[in-house]
């Protein structure tokens, strides 16, 4: 009998709808293994500003620093419409994220990109490609690189310039291969590294601590590839990646793209880490204000966020595997939530969808 603390910040949005669903499958696999999970509820974002004045408060940050990890809904509203955008920028609440990042020292960024094949048909690639499916995990480093580096905007001879520096340094790499190298570990055992080496300083040292890391870790495989080369390939061959490993500004765009070739935001969850097993979960899309308060939002992204909570924060593998089981399952006996229906499935709100899964565990 394992006891666990997590805060949980359910947030803005369709956050609170779909954090309770996560809460939901967490007691169940409590019942089923004999664990107990104790939640400590925090406030962040628009929910913080309206009770606080501020998207994230020290005294929360405090707490979660406490938890064993943090599991996180979404934030925000309409930004066109919500009065929380008229305040300053330091106060929104995106505000809020980016402090408790800072705060936890999360520096690693984890998106599986999976193809479901009951949900081939969002695939936006041809049929054949779909039909090998793919399954990948994105690992981008967030915290160096050129959205890190000094920046200036200078004026020569009366026109403007503008710098950007790109900064990585070996100790910046090796903890997030190491990171990469355990993940695969987990998995199929292949890393890919992408870089820029024919050209950056920075991603040849990336893949020379990257080389040196791998010699830990005989049993996985090692492959460099060129971030424009990465970016076909993701398009033209999915299936042949399984950890992605990356840097800040490349990752922010490969993921991206990784996302969108699995077709549905609503089912992609994402976590970032520390360095110790410490991490905060969530799903990778936003508080979706067009559809909150209506038990709409497909909570499986949440769901599959408190999986990869167990798996990477808890060491519960067994326990990640069962709710991954149960979301296969659920999608194979046709229950769909409004963002995934297609003709001949089911269409269930985003707590019927929960409780299926609870059965399937
Ligand atoms: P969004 O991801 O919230 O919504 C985009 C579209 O996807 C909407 O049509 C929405 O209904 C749909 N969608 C998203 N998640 C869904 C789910 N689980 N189930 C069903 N449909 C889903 O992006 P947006 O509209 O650009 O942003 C809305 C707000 O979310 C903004 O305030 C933005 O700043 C914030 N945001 C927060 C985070 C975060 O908390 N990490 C991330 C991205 C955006």
């Amino acid at each position: 009998m394992s006891n666990f603390n997590l805060a949980v910040i359910k947030g803005d949005g369709i956050g609170p709808e779909v954090v309770t669903e996560a809460m939901k499958v967490l007691d169940k696999i409590g019942e089923k293994f004999g664990h107990t999970f104790n939640y400590e509820q925090l406030l962040m974002g628009g929910c913080s500003i309206d009770v606080h004045g501020v998207p994230l408060t020290d005294e929360a940050v405090e707490r979660a620093k406490q938890a064993d990890a943090v599991l996180l809904g979404s934030i925000g509203g309409n930004t066109s419409t919500s009065p929380w955008y008229k305040l300053d920028p330091s106060l929104r609440p995106e505000a809020g994220l980016l402090k408790i990042r800072k705060e936890l020292g999360l520096f690693a960024n984890l998106r599986p990109a999976l193809l479901y094949p009951e949900l081939k048909g969002a695939c936006p690639l041809k049929e054949e490609i779909a039909d090998k499916g793919f399954d990948m995990m994105i690992m981008r480093e967030l915290t160096g690189g050129l959205y890190f580096g000094e920046r200036k905007t200078v004026e020569e001879n009366g026109k403007k310039k503008a710098i950007d520096t790109l900064t990585y340094s070996e100790d910046e790499i090796r903890r997030i291969a190491i990171r990469g190298f355990d993940i695969a570990m987990k998995r199929r055992k292949k890393v890919t590294s992408v870089d820029k080496a024919n050209v950056l300083d920075s991603s040849r040292l990336w893949r020379a601590v990257v080389n040196e890391v791998a010699k830990d870790y005989p049993e996985v495989e090692v492959e460099h590839m060129l971030v424009d080369n990465c970016a076909m390939q993701l398009v033209k061959d999915p299936a042949q990646f399984d950890v992605i490993l990356t840097e800040n500004m490349f990752g922010d765009i490969l993921s991206d793209e990784a996302s969108m070739v699995t077709g549905s935001i609503g089912m992609l969850a994402s976590a970032s880490l520390n360095e110790t097993k410490f991490g905060m979960y969530e799903p990778s899309g936003g508080s979706a204000p067009d559809i909150a308060g209506q038990n709409k939002a497909n909570p499986i992204a949440t769901i599959l966020s408190a999986a990869m909570l167990l798996r990477f924060s808890l060491d519960l593998d067994k326990e990640a595997d069962a709710i991954e089981a149960a979301v296969k399952q659920v999608l194979k006996d046709g229950y769909r939530t409004c963002d995934i229906v297609s003709e001949g499935t089911k269409l269930v709100s985003c707590s019927e969808m929960g409780d299926l899964i609870c059965e399937r565990i």
